[in-house]
């Protein structure tokens, strides 16, 4: 139906539409069946949000919010509130004179942000899988393409319009509402608004891509990742490295892959930046090399969608490591060298060296290294297992792991930090303030949300 004074559908448990209008937009397969919202708000505008929030306010609902519907735990779906999702808010547009693109929360950084900013020869580094929505992605951090190098992309979110728990719709930036500018660059799904628009920095369109890729047996895990885990620090910051294990159609076992991608202006550029991966002493005993091979933008995120295919029943957990290779390689084995289905993987993320973080933004966690496990099934009567997998597999990384990012997590199942203590404190505080009455459903946990190991 529609409500009074929007131009948005609300759908109330019992009308046709509603189980779509619940689960239809989540990538995840793997659907919550232990909770439901009182009702789902499908916002057209911005003033639909606004009534939705005043609406959630009289009827006593909290809110929860749906952007692109790509977290894995589904956090959108929170029972005893009105869920608000913006998939009907498709607004995208780029100013030349200042290289400020405005994108509506669901707009996606891969199918139709960048897309649309390469027509003007510029670039913003959204999520890897070219589906994930702008909003979650953004405000839990943002590990875009090359974010090694370039940073977290929350760190290029200039403003956002912002409908407070009293139905306001604000600015937020540098000088108006700088609680807010600062919380929603971090706390993810604890941000207390709801986020209508994205004011975004770009960056001038690389000129040329390239990649590397050494292809080794999984027996060469332990000697291969104490070489990278010493030297990845000294590869130019113009190259995303990935290592990672995963099944690849040349060969029947799963493999692991030592990827650069380098984000340049020319070929003799790239060949440069990915040299000292070439030089890697275990070269010689590689299944296969591609090095410094052109590739595009178009390629890199069609492999994306190919490892990460919609509907399937996904498990993930994630962690920041952090210690000497002798530590952290044998802590790392099981996670790469048991994976227990075709379609898993697991991957090796370079931060290093890690990038100071700005002092203005909630986002406080990192180390030089990300690790996160994406076990894929189409059985459910798998679940206890593979759970038991992913729980075991992050348990034996525990020793050098220094915490958690919120991109990649699950409340409901493990809790690490995920910001630094300061940080932490200030967004319970900015929270209390700005939401006293809890209007915003937070983070969806099994137990009380902590910032620590407890
Ligand atoms: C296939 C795949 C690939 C991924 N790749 C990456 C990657 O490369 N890098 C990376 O960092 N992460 C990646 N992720 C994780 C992803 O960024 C998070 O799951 C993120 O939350 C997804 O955002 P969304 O808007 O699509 O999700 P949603 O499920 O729509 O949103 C997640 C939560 O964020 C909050 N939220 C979202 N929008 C708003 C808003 N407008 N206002 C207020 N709160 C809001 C809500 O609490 C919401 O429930 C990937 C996920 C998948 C499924």
């Amino acid at each position: 139906m529609r409500m009074s004074d929007s131009t948005g559908a609300l759908y109330l448990p019992g009308d046709p539409g509603f189980a779509e209008a619940v689960h239809g937009r989540i990538f995840n397969g793997r659907r919550p069946s232990d909770r439901s919202p009182a009702a789902v708000l499908y916002a057209a505008t911005q003033d639909d949000v606004v009534a939705g929030v005043r609406l959630a306010a009289q009827r006593g609902w909290q809110v929860a919010v749906r952007s692109g519907g790509h977290s894995w735990a589904a956090w959108s779906v929170r029972s005893g509130s009105l869920l608000i999702d913006l998939g009907g808010l498709r607004e995208m547009s780029y100013d030349p004179a200042t290289g400020i693109a405005t994108a509506a929360p669901a707009i996606t950084g891969g199918d139709e942000l960048n897309p649309y900013l390469s027509r003007f020869g510029r670039f913003f580094g959204g999520g890897h899988c070219p589906s994930v929505g702008l909003g979650g992605f953004l405000l839990q951090g943002g590990q875009g393409w090359n974010a090694r190098g370039w940073g977290w992309a929350a760190e290029q979110v200039a403003a956002l319009d912002i409908v407070t728990a009293d139905g306001e719709l604000v600015r937020a930036d540098a000088e108006n509402n700088t609680d807010l500018y600062w919380a929603a660059r971090g706390s993810g799904p604890g941000f207390c608004g709801v986020v209508t628009r994205f004011h975004l920095r770009t960056r001038p369109l690389p000129g040329h891509l390239a990649h590397t890729v050494h292809i080794y047996p999984l027996a060469r895990f332990d000697e291969v990742m104490t070489w990278l885990h010493g030297m990845h620090h000294t590869v130019p910051d113009s190259v995303e490295i990935v290592a990672l294990t995963r099944t690849v159609p040349e060969y029947a076992e799963p493999v692991l892959l030592v990827t650069g991608l380098a984000f340049t202006d020319n070929p003799e550029q790239a060949a440069a930046a990915l040299a000292p991966l070439h030089a890697n002493p275990f070269a010689s005993r590689a299944l296969s090399r591609k090095e410094s091979a052109p590739t595009t933008f178009a390629e890199q995120m069609q492999d994306q969608r190919l490892a990460n295919p919609r509907g399937h029943r996904y498990f993930v957990d994630n962690c920041w490591l952090s210690g000497s290779a002798g530590d952290v390689v044998p802590a790392m084995r099981a996670a790469f060298t048991t994976l227990p289905t075709r379609d898993s993987f697991t991957i090796w993320f370079s931060m290093a060296p890690l990038r100071p973080l700005p002092d203005d933004m909630a986002f406080s966690l990192q180390s030089e290294i990300y690790c996160a496990a994406y076990v894929v099934s189409d059985d459910a009567a798998r679940d206890a297992e593979l759970r038991g997998w992913l729980g075991g597999a992050m348990a034996a990384m525990r020793p050098v792991t220094v915490g958690q990012y919120l991109g990649d997590s699950d409340f409901t199942v493990r809790r690490l930090p995920f910001l630094g203590d300061a940080q932490w404190g200030r967004l319970r505080r900015v929270t209390a303030e700005r939401d006293p009455l809890g209007r915003f459903a937070g983070y969806l946990s099994s137990g009380p949300v902590t910032n620590s190991n407890e």
